[in-house]
This record gives structure tokens, sequence and C-alpha cells, in this order.
């Protein structure tokens, strides 16, 4: 038995010699003995000081073992009490050891009680020593117990216990709450994995959890659970026991931890690794020292080098020198002004070709702020480019000339003329039509008029300056910008030219050969106005001014062209209305045989009876007409009331007068539908065809020369008449004509006014007989004097017209000129 080193006893004894006997012996044993002599003294020791045991004898002056003993376990409820006593007490020991002493001594008289003392001493202590190492074992054990249930239960892994025959959890750490929403409850119930499991990972994890032994790979075994609100959590199984418990049960134990971050970042760099390696985009990642770090795939197709080739180079190696210094200047200044820089730059692939690509370089810094990276993101934009390139071209050029197109030459003129503001700078604009363009066209074919416009182009383009525009705003209309002109620049000099090279003949397709002319209206800033558009109102106002006046040549704006051009506008604008409100009128002028004078017909003359205007004369308003389409409406207009008039002269027993009816060359465009449109008005008043005669002239002649021919055979078939009209004034020649259908030609007054003002009139005689060779009538036009009647007459011309008979008049009028059974001679 191990001895009791240093055990302090307190040995309370009233009996002195004894209690010295007692102490010698178990000093001699190793023990530290205080004595007392009474209880009380006892019961004060054991406040103030620790005894590993007490040993009370049982009778003692001041009172009884037993209360002694209720004294010292009321003050410390483990201490380890002996009691001693004499044999008669035995029954009073038996209640002392049932109230908690640790064991007794008998005294006796031989002494033995003296050996048995230290033994009992002994076993007590030991006994007591034992406990309290249990205790403390104990203690240990659920110190650490609570030491791992803390742990588990602060720790962000769920510990788990699986019985798999029941199928469900025995045990969950409140962990397990806190990551799911599920109650520890619910974890605990039946069917919960089946309930909670992924669908998609329950059979791996219903495997793992069927099997007895687990490999290593299974114990990363890694699945998802729906929470309780239906998100996915992505849980890993860490560490997992197998453990048969007593009832030879297998049970599974182990931990789990949320993944779900770590997975979602691994699907983030899953997808960005993706990104970077399918991307179109070239991608570049330099490091702080702008040396290549990393290349996707996409760089390499768009620059041609490999990524071995550009490790821990320059971006440089890829410029094209395309870019000036100033360019990467700014691009730094930006990159380090807002970390980010975005642009379409040039470079050049391995290959040596450039190619362009629009770029975004941004600056990634590290935690603390410095630049850590460059990161650069481009894609190849050169077809883009190209295409862009090709749109603006498109969109800005004439396909045909090459020039600027109209929506450039707007753009242009505003910035010349924004610039002339700024200067105080002038400007000219001019305005150039070609004259007689659409009868070249018309003739000699479209793909010819093209190589017209090409060659007038390039004649007009050699007669300007480098800084001057030259543009095509479609058809045959040209313009052109001279800005920042010096006083001494002589513009009138530079249209002169103009007209003087396009006066030289044009070669076209074969052995065509043209000569053309042109009209050329000039206005100038600021004095003829002070914005782009009024100047091209302006110069088209002059421009126009030279056509009427004989084209051919240029003229300056001036403010009365400008009322001229408002007088047009006005025009326009009024005409519909004006048809409505029964403004336009149709006279009639006689037309008589010369041989006898008997009015044979008439022309039919339209008028504008303008409330604030006045009477307008065609010659004013069917140009504009012409220009807006009008003339379509009112040329119908004219046939109704013609219908109407032989209708009424009809009942007047005139019903061998025939009416000339002007058609403008305008109307050759849409001439099928017009005609028809014309036989339905007469067929609807029964009115013969014969009565009617069409006059047209010799522009409408220069079109799709066979077609026109086809067309107006079918008018003569239909019986009616046609008469080329103002013959002589354009630049037809008989001969040109010979072969049309044709039933009249009428002499234009401008050959008529010469007769008798001492002039030869070869012409006009050449006219007449050509005429009658070609079986056409002539009419002569304009006759204002006896003397042309006569004269006229002898050359054999066949009818005539003008004042000298009759003025155009209203119909009523004619009425009466025909009831005076008129017969002029
Ligand atoms: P036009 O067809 O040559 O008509 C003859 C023009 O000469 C008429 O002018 C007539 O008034 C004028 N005139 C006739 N005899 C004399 C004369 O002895 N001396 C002078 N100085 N002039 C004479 P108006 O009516 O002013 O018409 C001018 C032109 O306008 C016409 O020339 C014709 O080409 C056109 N026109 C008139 N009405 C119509 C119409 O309804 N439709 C179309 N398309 N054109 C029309
Ligand atoms: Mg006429
Ligand atoms: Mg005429």
């Amino acid at each position: 038995m191990p001895d009791m080193p240093s055990a302090n006893i307190l040995y309370i004894e009233d009996d002195l010699g004894l209690a010295e006997l007692v102490r010698i012996k178990l000093k001699r044993e190793g023990y530290h003995v205080a004595h007392t002599e009474s209880g009380h003294q006892g019961v004060m020791l054991m406040r103030d000081q620790d005894f590993d045991a007490v040993l009370i004898d049982f009778y003692l002056p001041d009172m009884n073992g037993l209360e002694v003993l209720k004294g010292i376990q009321a003050l410390q409820p483990k201490a380890v009490c002996i009691m001693i006593s004499g044999i008669d007490d035995m029954q009073l020991v038996v209640d002392a050891i049932k109230q908690g002493a640790e064991d007794f001594v008998l005294k006796d008289s031989e002494g033995a009680y003296l050996e048995l003392l230290p033994t009992t001493l002994g076993k007590v202590l030991l006994k007591q020593r034992l406990i309290a190492e249990k205790e403390a074992a104990e203690q240990e054990k659920s110190k650490s117990e609570a030491f791992y249930r803390s742990l588990i239960d602060h720790t962000h892994v769920v510990a788990w216990e699986y019985l798999p025959n029941t199928g469900r959890f025995s045990y969950v750490s409140s962990q397990a709450e806190k990551l799911t929403g599920h109650s520890l409850e619910e974890w605990t119930s039946d069917g919960f994995w089946q309930a909670s499991l992924h669908p998609q990972d329950y059979a791996k994890v219903n495997a793992f959890c069927s099997s007895r032994s687990h490999s290593q790979e299974e114990e990363g075994l890694e699945f998802r659970l729906l929470k309780k609100d239906g998100s996915e959590l992505w849980l890993r199984q860490l560490v997992s026991v197998v453990e048969i418990d007593s009832e030879s049960c297998c049970v599974l134990r182990g931990f789990l931890i949320d993944i779900t971050e770590s997975k979602q970042a691994m699907e983030k760099q899953r997808l960005a690794e993706l990104v970077f390696d399918t991307i179109h985009e070239g991608i570049m990642i330099t490091d702080t020292h702008n040396c290549i770090e990393v290349v996707n795939p996409a760089f390499t197709k768009i620059t041609g080098y490999s990524f071995d080739e550009v490790r821990g180079q320059n971006p440089r190696i890829l410029s094209s020198g395309l870019q000036d210094a100033r360019f990467y200047t700014a691009l730094w200044q930006s990159l380090n002004k807002h970390g980010h820089w975005e642009g379409e730059l040039w470079n050049r692939h391995k290959n040596g070709e450039m190619y362009a690509q629009s770029t975004s370089i941004s600056y990634v810094h590290d935690e603390v702020g410095n630049i850590k990276r460059h990161i650069a993101i481009f894609g190849d934009v050169t077809e883009k480019k190209q295409a862009d390139e090709k749109i603006y071209h498109q969109a800005n050029y004439d396909s045909l000339t090459e020039l600027p197109n109209r929506q450039l030459f707007q753009d242009r003129l505003h910035s010349a003329v924004a610039s002339a503001k700024r200067n105080h700078s002038q400007l000219a604009l001019l305005y150039i039509d070609l004259d007689r363009f659409k009868e070249v066209n018309d003739s000699a074919g479209h793909e010819a008029g093209d190589r017209l416009l090409i060659q007038v182009a390039k004649r007009l383009n050699e007669c300007i300056r480098e800084t001057d525009t030259l543009a095509r705003l479609g058809g045959d209309e040209f313009t052109v910008i001279l800005s920042n002109l010096s006083t001494n620049y002589d513009i009138e000099n530079i249209a002169r030219t103009m007209l003087e090279v396009l006066e030289q003949p044009f070669s076209l397709a074969g052995d065509i050969d043209a000569a053309i002319s042109a009209s050329i209206g000039i206005a100038m800033y600021p004095a003829d106005g002070g914005d782009d558009e009024t100047l091209v109102r302006h110069a088209d106002a002059a421009m126009y001014r030279v056509k009427e006046t004989g084209r051919n040549g240029f003229e300056f704006f001036t403010a009365e062209m400008n009322r001229e051009a408002g007088k047009r506008q006005q025009f326009k604008s009024a005409f519909k209305d004006s048809l409505e409100k029964g403004e336009f009128k149709v006279f009639f002028q006689p037309v008589w045989r010369l041989s006898d004078g008997k009015i044979m017909g008439v022309e039919a003359l339209s008028r504008w009876q303008h409330p604030e205007w006045g009477m307008v004369m065609p010659d004013d308003f069917i140009p504009v007409a012409e220009e807006s389409g009008f003339i379509h409406e009112l040329s119908l207009f004219v046939v109704n009331e013609v219908v109407k008039q032989i209708k009424a002269w009809d009942e007047q027993a005139f019903n061998e007068i025939s009416v000339a009816i002007n058609l403008s060359p305008i109307q050759f465009r849409r001439l099928d539908d017009w005609l028809a449109q014309m036989h339905k008005v007469l067929s609807e008043h029964a009115i013969a065809p014969h009565r009617i005669k069409l006059e047209i002239t010799e522009t409408a002649l220069m079109g799709d020369t066979l077609k026109l021919m086809e067309t107006l055979s079918h008018v003569q078939t239909s019986g009616i008449e046609i008469s080329l009209d103002d013959f002589g004034t354009g630049f037809s020649s008989l001969s040109r004509i010979s072969g049309m259908p044709l039933n009249f030609i009428k002499i234009d007054r401008s050959f008529v006014s010469q007769i008798g003002q001492g002039r030869q009139c070869n012409v006009i005689e050449a006219i007449i007989s050509m005429s009658h060779s070609m079986d056409c009538q002539v009419i002569a036009e304009g006759i204002e004097t006896v003397e042309q009647r006569e004269y006229l007459k002898q050359l054999g011309c066949d009818f005539g017209q003008g004042f000298l008979c009759s003025r155009p008049v209203p119909a009523a009028d004619l009425l009466t000129l025909l009831q005076k059974g008129f017969l002029f001679d």
C-alpha cells in the first residue's frame, strides 16, 4: 500500500495520554497530526485548515462524535472522518457511518487499536484518493466533452451521426439548422434525406450512406442539399467513421462543411476561364511593367502571335506605327486619369498586315492601390470599319461621278458658311444645271447619259481649286462651293470657263458625240444670303433665270429673281385650290385656212384668273406647273373644258370646228395614261376623235423614239391629229422629224414676226416645202399683219393663227365670232 506522505490528520481526543501515543504512532507512519481535546475546538480547526482526514473520538467532554461529525460536515461536506469508539458505542458508530463517516476504529484495551488505526487511515485515505482521482477524471471528461461540443457548435461544420438501418440521422449539430434552415427535428426525422437532397445527387449520397466502409475518395463526397427556402447548398463530407454500436448496429459519423461559396467561386472561375478561352475578343494582360503576362486564344487569332511569342514582351510589338506619339500620350493620360481608355487603333498582324481594333484598356490595382496589371480587350473591327467607310461613302458620295452628293454638299456648305461667318470672308455658290441633258439621255440612252455626266464632273473639277467643293445633287444638277474668296477672285471667269469646257463636244459610247451647254446661277455669301438654305435657293433662282433667258450662260442672283422664285413658290401652293375654285379658264384662238379665210379650228390655251394677281399667263405658270407635276391635273381640266365647248358648238351647228390641245413634254412620261383618260372623256360625251388635235413640242420628240412613234401612231389611228408646235425654236431639224407620225407643223411666231422686216424668210419657205413633202400641213403662228398673212399664203402655207384674226378669247366670245359667220380674209 502506498504510504500517505505528509497527509494532515486532525485527531480529536480528550484522553491526552492516548492522544500522544496515537500521534507518535502516526507520525512514525509519516502523517502530520494536529491534536485537539474538544469537539468544539476540532470543528473550529476545520474551519481554518484543510485536513486529509479527521479522527474523532466518540466521547468528548463537550459533545459526542455524531455532533462533531455534523459540525465538520456543515463546514466541509467532503471531509473524511473516521470514528474512534469503544465497543459499547457500536450503535452510535453505525449511525455515524450512515451519516457519512468513512470508517470506524474500535478502541481496545490491549492496544491493537494503535496498530489498526494507521491501517484504517491508510485505507480510507487511499479510497478517498481514488474517488478524487475518478471524480477529477470524470470532470476532465465532461470538460473536454463540453469543449468539443462548444467547438462543434461554434464552427461551421455540421457534425452528424447517421443510422443506416433506420435511414435517418440520430444526431446533427446545431450548425445544421443555421446552414439549411431545416430545424434539428426535421434533420433527424424520417425521410429527411430523401426530401432534402438534390435529386441529381441523391443516388451517390444514398450509396455512400449504405456503404459500410468508405474510401478516401468518398470522404470528399460533395453534394447539394435543398435549403428550407428552396435554394441550393453545396456540402462536402469530411471525415466519416463507420462504427458498430453496442447493439451491433452500424453507425456513421462525420462532418459536413458548407462549400457553396467555394463552389460558386469555382463556377465563376470556370466561367471566367471559358470566357477567356472562347470569347472572340482578344485579351491581353500585362504586369506592372507592362510586359505581357497572359493572352487568350482570340489574341492569337487576331494578331497572329502565339502566347509563347509574346510572353514577357511589351505590347508595342503589335504597333503599326500608324498612330503618332500624341495618340499614345493621350491614351496613357486617360489611363492614368480614369484608369480606363477606350478607342480604335490600327495594329500590325504578325504577317505584316494592318488591322483595326476597337480596344478597351483598364488598370487593375492591388489591395493598397498600386497598379498591378493592365487588361486590354480588343476586337478586330477592320471589316466593320471598311463597311462603315463604304456606308459613309455610299451615303455621302454619288456613285456615278464619285462627287459629293446632296447630303455631303449640304454639310460642306453649312461648314463653309459657318467658317465664312467666323472669318468675315466671302463664298460663292454656283448652281449648275445642264441644258438639254434629258434629250441626250433619251436619245442616246442612259448609259451614254451616265458617261456624259462622268465627263462633265471631270471637266468641272478641273475648273476649281482643290479646296472647293463640286457636288452632284442628282440628275444633271451640280453645285460648286467656292469658299475663302479673296477680293480679286474672279468668279465670272470661273463660270465662263465652266461654260466653255462644257461646250466642247463629249464623245459618248461608240461614235456618239454630244454637245451640251449649262445654265449657272451664282449666289454670294453674305451679299445674297446669310445662311446655306437661302444661298441654295438664290443660286437656284439665278440658274432658273438663265434657263428662262435662253440657257448656256450664268447669272448672279438679284433681288428680282428672288421675287420670281417666291412667285413660283406661291404658284405651286395655290394651284390645287385655284383649280377647285374655278380660277383656271380655257381660252380659244381661231386657226383659219389661208386660202379662203375659213375658221377651221381653234387652239385651247389656259388662263389663270387669280383674284389677287389678275390674269396669269401660261408662259408664267406652265413651267411651274410642269415642275410641280400640276400639269397633269391641269391638262385633264383642259380636256374636259374642251369637250364641253365642242358640245356647245355642236348645238350651234359648228360641228366641224376642231380643237388643238397643248401637251407638255412632261406629260409624255405618262402619255398612255393620259390618252386613256382623254379617250374615256371623249367617248363619255360622244365626241369624235377627229375633233381633237394634240400639239406637241420638239422636246417631246427627243425621248425613246420608237416607243413614241408607236404611241403617236396609235393616237393618229384613233383619229386624233398631231401638230408639232413652235417648230424652229428647238434643236431638231426637219430631217430628224421626217418619218414621225405628224399631221401639222406649226411655224413658230419668231419666224413669222420676221416677215415684213426686210429680211430673207428662206427658212419659212424651206419649212413649208419640206413639211409638204412629208405630208404635213403647215400652220403659221402669230400672224399679226396682213402682210404676213399674204406672204404666207403666197408661200403655200396652209393655215394661220394670230392676233390679226383674234386673240385667244373665252368660249362665249369665240361663239359670237363663229356666229358672225366669220370668214377671215
Ligand atoms: P403656243 O402653244 O405656241 O400657243 C400660242 C401662243 O402664242 C399663245 O400664247 C398665244 O396667245 C400666242 N399668240 C397667238 N397669236 C399671237 C400673235 O399674233 N402675237 C403674239 N404675240 N402672240 C400670239 P399663250 O396663250 O400665252 O400661251 C403660251 C404657251 O403656253 C403656248 O404656246 C403653249 O405652249 C402654252 N400653253 C398654253 N396653254 C397650255 C395648256 O393648257 N397646256 C400646255 N401644256 N401648254 C399650254
Ligand atoms: Mg400650241
Ligand atoms: Mg406655238
